[in-house]
């Protein structure tokens, strides 16, 4: 018996529960084989690399993004507004959004997602002035080999209808039902180890119909999908419940059917203790954007003590809206900073925040059994990290701590589906210059750039 590769001579993150020291690692069709000390011999491989004195771990799950707001990074005449500002700014860009400028725009986060560790990620695509918007992220997700799961996102209310979109980025609800049914038919594959899967996403509570809600809910039980949305984001939201629905987010979210072990939603900044400890309990998972967070200059949740609450909380890199970057180890970090800055230097370890980023993210994506950890079984989603020797100087005790406390960590290495997808940093896909260059055009068509 030989496997496919094995990863020798590494301080190997099995997952909470397990470290190897000097440890070795196997992969053998797709799968993660087995694992050992450097004293337990190794199976046989047909390619063998050593990893001295660098970290593995199971690659970053990214639990909530939106990868088309990467045509309008850092757009200047909106950089310094509040997130509804920065949405009204910008709405009438997106509306020129097409198949091709979210194919580039998919194929560039996910390029940017695999250099800073992450081998899954979920998209919430929530605008679609046009038809097909997912089925061309598909197309990027398969050309690259990335492990994805689309959200079929929606918003039904525009301005005329009290809602922040003008009417050209919304549609009526038959449409999205009918395509969240399309989208599910083509691409939800529910075999183990897919590459590809569907959710269905409305906006928020306060950019779509109650019709929405509870259909959307209504197929997912029938298709058995997932459901994501953005929950309690902004004390804004709670006065629009209030006054439209008469009670709170949570009790609304309730209320329409999404308090589920089905469900993980953004943000849920603004519960109670009580709306935590009902929705965890309910098995909602949550994802939580620290950069976005800090960016938009807002709250955040605080998200030990929805740990402890027995919520299970996964990490996101979340739109341009706040931070413009898609590196998984970057809105790791944050989360620690945010929650020691928040709660104390006993509150939170390096192990709590890349805990969020591997389980807390599978859990959110319902993929907890085969992601998120490198047991035997698990998909072969790990990476290899790299950091200089002179950013790591002097720190000797604790690689697992070093990783998250020292200078940026990137990716050397990155493995989807035992596929090296990015070596020594660089990602080993065709094209990218051309896609980039393209991008580029793309993103001066949204800006409206004319010179
Ligand atoms: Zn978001």
């Amino acid at each position: 018996m030989t496997v496919d590769l094995l990863i020798t001579d590494a301080y190997i993150y099995i997952d909470r529960n397990r470290e190897i020291p000097n440890g070795w690692i196997a992969i053998k069709n797709q799968r993660i084989h087995s694992h050992g000390h450097s004293s337990e011999p190794p199976p046989a491989a047909s390619t063998t690399r050593s990893a001295h004195g660098q970290l593995v771990t199971p690659g970053l799950i990214n639990a909530h993004h939106h990868m088309y707001q990467n045509l309008t990074r850092s757009y200047a005449p909106v950089t310094n507004g509040t997130l509804f500002e920065w949405l009204q700014g910008l709405y009438p860009l997106w509306a020129a959004l097409d198949e091709e400028s979210v194919y580039l725009s998919t194929f560039i986060a996910m390029v940017e997602l695999l250099m800073g560790g992450c081998t899954t990620s979920m998209d919430h695509m929530y605008v679609h002035p046009q038809p097909f918007l997912i089925d061309a992220q598909f197309r990027a997700a398969r050309e690259i080999g990335f492990r994805f799961h689309a959200t079929r996102g929606s918003m039904t209310r525009s301005v005329e209808d009290g809602g922040l979109p003008p009417a050209s980025v919304v549609q009526d609800e038959d449409t999205i039902l009918a395509d969240s049914e399309r989208l599910a038919g083509k691409f939800h594959d529910a075999t183990p180890g897919a590459m590809g899967r569907v959710a269905l996403a409305p906006c928020s509570l306060f950019s779509v119909s109650e019709r929405i809600m509870t259909e959307s809910a209504a197929l997912a039980e029938k298709h058995d999908l997932r459901l994501h949305t953005h929950l309690a984001e902004d004390p804004d939201e709670d006065r629009y419940c209030a006054e439209i629905y008469g009670c709170t987010p949570t009790e609304y979210f309730e209320r329409v059917g999404w308090a589920s072990p089905r469900s993980w939603v953004a943000h849920y900044i603004y519960p109670s203790k009580d709306e935590i400890d009902r929705l965890a309990h309910a098995g909602v998972c949550t994802a939580q954007c620290p950069c976005s967070n800090m960016m938009i200059g807002g709250g955040a949740a605080d998200a030990m003590d929805m740990r402890r609450r027995g919520m299970r909380v996964g990490l996101g890199c979340d739109g341009s809206a706040s931070t413009d970057h898609a590196s998984m180890w970057l809105e790791t970090r944050m989360a620690l900073l945010l929650g020691r800055f928040r709660n104390g230097p006993h509150s939170m370890s390096a192990r709590d925040a890349l805990d969020m980023a591997t389980r807390g993210g599978a859990a959110c994506l319902g993929r907890e059994d085969e992601t998120g950890h490198l047991n035997p079984g698990a998909c072969a989603d790990l990476v290899i990290w790299k950091m200089s020797d002179i950013a790591l100087a002097g720190a000797l005790t604790d690689p697992v701590e070093a990783w998250l406390r020292c200078a940026p960590a990137t990716a050397g290495t990155t493995i989807v589906n035992g596929k090296i997808l990015v070596e020594d940093g660089i990602p080993l896909i065709a094209g990218i210059n051309d896609i980039l260059r393209a991008h580029t055009r793309e993103a001066r068509r949204i800006q409206r750039l004319t010179d």
